[in-house]
């Protein structure tokens, strides 16, 4: 697909990509949708060839690549059908260890990171309770001496159970103590390996897509103080900008499902022959597609500015949030045209359209869903009243 790209000089990126994406065909990822298995094989295979790396500074072993790189990394592997849910948190967690981490915490974590002999893969903000409405999340660390002691419970923690880090927000100071709305949360960076089963229980949660997620308990877990990303209490803020690196590489993937599914739609459309003409001269066939192609350019373009801004050192919320917002109806609006384009043949595994067409759907909610960034917009863009929370 001939898209405007605006990341024209990162072509080797897609194809060294797109190399490896083609071991790893639709019958595989059906296999493992059916079974909801993870995607062991290509994940390792997206290490051997250093694409997990791909933001780990030059000095820690990566190949110190920018936001933007990563996203041309992210999009290409939802372009060849694959889905990078099982290793893309590798990535938009890096910002927050980057930006905020100490040295030696980088030193200690990212060249294994970058070998691929240790996983950063679980980040652990959302709860049961307090669902979008971070600041009320309750899971706690207590400081007592040198050691921070974890209780609480997070929900939706995916990937917890094939990583051997996480990144946790927790609060450490009580809500009403806390000298601003948005103090008294804080980062850790948590070694898993020997903590199941004694201080934290993983239960994986059975989706409508294949996508690892679990719910995670701590009960007084046991952590180093050196665990501490950043300084105590300030934890909201790093994890924000985190945020918007997340926002931004998930928008990616939603821009490549967007070109997969066009693409597979456009095809069948010339193949698929019903009264006596390929369904594709039909204009009702055409219309959704050609639409659908139109938004995913428009929203391709915002990722890669949100990109260009984040990697220039800016926090780009409104473009982060906005590239999210609409690569993701771009990609839902693609999804929905290739099912009715492939009519019948639309619902049948063996197509991958269906299987894709639930992946595509979580994007409407999750990392963020879609009300809350039009909040975000209508408050800090538009200056409306804030409608939901504390006032501030
Ligand atoms: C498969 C999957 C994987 C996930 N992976 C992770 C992960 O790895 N780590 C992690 O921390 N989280 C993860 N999440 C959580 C995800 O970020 C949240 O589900 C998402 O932010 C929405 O939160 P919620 O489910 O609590 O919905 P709620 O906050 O309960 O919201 C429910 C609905 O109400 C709407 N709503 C709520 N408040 C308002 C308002 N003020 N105005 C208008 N509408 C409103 C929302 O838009 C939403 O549609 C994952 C979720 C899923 C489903």
């Amino acid at each position: 697909m001939n898209a405007f790209n605006p990341t024209v000089e990162f072509d080797a990126i897609r194809d060294g990509v797109a190399r490896v994406c083609a071991g790893f065909p639709g019958s595989y990822w059906r296999d493992l949708d059916s079974r909801r298995a993870y995607p062991t094989d290509f994940v390792n295979a997206l290490i051997r060839e250093g694409w997990l790396g791909a933001m780990i500074p030059e000095a820690y072993g990566g190949s110190g690549l920018s936001l933007s790189a990563a996203a041309v990394v992210l999009e290409e592997i939802h372009r060849q059908g694959c889905n990078a849910a099982a290793c893309h948190a590798q990535m938009y967690t890096m910002g927050t260890l980057l930006r905020h981490g100490s040295e030696d915490q980088k030193r200690q974590y990212l060249p294994g990171i970058a070998d691929g002999s240790l996983r950063l893969q679980a980040f652990g903000v959302t709860e049961p309770s307090s669902g979008t409405d971070t600041l009320a999340l309750k899971t706690f660390a207590r400081r007592e001496g040198d050691e921070y002691v974890i209780n609480g419970q997070k929900i939706w923690t995916s990937r917890a159970e094939h990583s051997d880090l996480m990144i946790l927000l927790a609060r450490t100071t009580p809500r009403e103590e806390a000298q601003t709305r948005t103090d008294g949360l804080s980062v850790f960076l948590i070694d898993l390996r020997g903590k199941i089963g004694n201080g934290i229980d993983i239960r994986p949660i059975r989706t409508m897509m294949n996508h690892a997620t679990t719910e995670v308990f701590f009960d007084n877990l046991r952590i180093p103080a050196t665990a501490l990303i950043g300084d105590e209490g300030k934890g909201f803020r790093y994890i924000l900008s985190g945020m918007n690196s997340e926002r931004i590489l998930i928008a990616a993937e939603c821009i490549g499902d967007a070109k997969w599914f066009i693409d597979k739609a456009s095809t069948y459309a010339k193949e698929r022959v019903v009264f006596g003409a390929p369904i594709g001269r039909n204009q009702g066939v055409q219309f959704p597609l050609a639409r659908a192609y139109a938004h995913m350019i428009a929203a391709e373009a915002i990722v890669y500015r949100a990109a260009a801004l984040y990697d220039a050192g800016h926090n780009p919320g409104v473009e982060a949030n906005t590239a999210k917002m609409l690569a993701a109806d771009a990609s839902w609006e693609a999804a929905e045209a290739c099912v009715q384009t492939h009519g019948g043949f639309g619902f049948a595994e063996e197509y991958d359209v269906e299987r894709k067409f639930r992946e595509a759907r979580l994007y409407q909610v999750a990392p963020i869903s879609t009300n809350l960034i039009l909040c975000y917009i209508a408050e800090q863009v538009l200056g409306l009243p804030k409608s939901y929370g504390a006032p501030a």
